[in-house]
């Protein structure tokens, strides 16, 4: 069996057991949605669901942001990690979405890439989940996971992004992006698994996997 072809049977599985996966950060607009993947990194997205109600209920637009002080924005978001550090971004991207781009979020990779925080996972996210633009955010779940089924053995997450979009049809790059991270989470830890209850790596053709 070729990668294709395993690409495709993994992608049945997942369809299967994600038919319609959700957007796990609650948001709701490209704004909220960049502030909460920006929150994201190194933190769970359980935690971000819990803070961003209490830091939009403050500020939910660039405009209302940029009235709050960056150690306001800190003392909210500080369980989400990385507080002084997001905060600052958080404050000098909503400047810039007023300056450069009327206080919208914009929606190319290059223009969201040169805001304050935002590296290509965090772009790629929001030009999928808030433009619909075919992106294949990889993290370091999907990354894991790509190795482990032999679908990609990218020593980083920009290779991985490369091999995978190869693999599956583009028109299903958002919807897989986000089943592989709810697989990820449910059976295939970063530390733990079991093959045996595993409904991707137990079939007779991916057995011997390596992990
Ligand atoms: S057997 Fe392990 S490595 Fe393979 S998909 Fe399942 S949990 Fe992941």
């Amino acid at each position: 069996m070729n990668k294709k072809e395993k690409a495709s049977k993994i992608q049945t599985i997942l369809r299967k057991l994600y038919p319609k996966p959700s957007i796990p950060l609650h948001h709701k607009d490209a704004y909220t949605l960049l502030i909460a993947v920006l929150l994201s990194a190194q933190c769970t997205d359980a935690r971000v669901n819990t803070i961003t109600p209490i830091l939009f209920a403050k500020a939910s637009t660039p405009q209302a942001m940029i009235k709050l002080s960056i150690a306001e924005i800190e003392e909210v978001i500080r369980p989400c990690g990385l507080g002084p550090r997001k905060a600052r971004a958080i404050w000098e991207l909503s400047h810039i979405l007023l300056e450069k781009y009327q206080g919208n979020v914009p929606n190319t990779f290059q223009a969201l890439e040169e805001l304050p925080g935002v590296g290509h996972k965090t772009a790629s996210v929001v030009m999928a989940q808030a433009f619909g633009y075919a992106a294949f955010p990889v993290d370091t779940h999907i990354h894991r996971l790509a190795k482990r089924w032999g679908l990609s053995s990218g020593k980083n997450v920009e290779k991985t992004e490369e091999d995978l979009k190869k693999l599956f049809p583009k028109k299903d790059w958002i919807t897989l992006h986000l089943q592989i991270i709810y697989f990820a989470r449910e059976y295939c830890p970063a530390r733990r698994h079991d093959e045996d209850l595993c409904p991707i790596c137990s079939l007779y053709m991916l057995k011997g996997v390596s992990d």
